[in-house]
């Protein structure tokens, strides 16, 4: 299989896959959609009755939102991730699954009413560059008096698990056209040739804010090869 990269942004990608079947291309995409790994919020441990703020002021830890439906925007909340850094925590050879650095982001919220909590209030606990790059992502809109005291876990997971952990979307391919005009056969990649999107035979990704295109998609290449190869082995072994 040949890949040849036609367009590339930082959170989109168009390719040109040449001399494959479409079932490599299905499979590339469905590696894209849901085994590439990236980090999302998993645990959340609410604090729970009454939060005297500096002034005195009294404020009780409820909201207008279920404790569950609060964990659930957050886990949707996109993580920068890292895929050269982090380790699915239960195969972390640093701390074998007791959280650490190098599996498992910790933020904390702490926010008073009235008000509206956003993605922007989840402070990474040691490095800033883990703060989530889209601030306006609303989680839940707080009374007066009322107030949120979290602290929130993010682990690396994969898109066949939850959509959460889903590290692209929007991706798809098409066959690539033949274009003829009379006798005449023209290259649709000829910039000449007027551009038809609905006819070409690529892959294009959309990446969230949390990994590059390019990222994701050697990440995906490293796991069809990974798995290629397993799969070789073992019809070796039955032969
Ligand atoms: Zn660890």
């Amino acid at each position: 299989m040949k890949v040849k990269v036609l367009a590339s942004a930082e959170d989109s990608m168009r390719l040109l896959l040449e001399e494959v079947e479409p079932a490599y291309a299905n499979a590339l995409r469905r590696v894209l959609v849901s085994d590439v790994p990236k980090m999302a919020i998993e645990d959340v441990e609410f604090h729970l009755g009454p939060i005297r703020a500096d002034d005195g002021k009294e404020y009780e830890s409820v909201g207008p939102l279920f404790d569950e439906m609060i964990a659930h925007r957050l886990g949707l909340v996109p993580i920068p991730t890292d895929l050269a850094l982090y380790n699915h925590r239960e195969d972390c050879p640093t701390c074998h699954g007791e959280g650490c650095p190098n599996c498992t982001i910790i933020y904390s919220v702490n926010k008073r009413g009235p008000g509206v909590v956003t993605s922007a209030d989840l402070e990474p606990i040691g490095d800033a560059k883990l703060r989530p790059k889209d601030s306006k992502i609303p989680i839940v809109k707080l009374g007066d008096g009322q107030a949120m005291l979290i602290y929130a876990t993010a682990v690396l997971g994969s898109g066949k698990d939850h959509a959460k952990w889903q590290s692209t979307h929007g991706v798809g391919y098409r066959y690539y056209p033949i274009l003829k005009a009379g006798s005449k056969t023209l290259d649709a990649l000829d910039p000449s040739v007027p551009f038809c999107e609905s006819h070409m035979q690529s892959t294009s990704t959309e990446e969230e804010e949390t990994l590059s295109a390019k990222a994701v998609l050697l990440a995906s290449l490293d796991i069809l090869a990974k798995r290629f190869s397993e799969l070789a082995t073992q019809a070796t072994a039955l032969a």
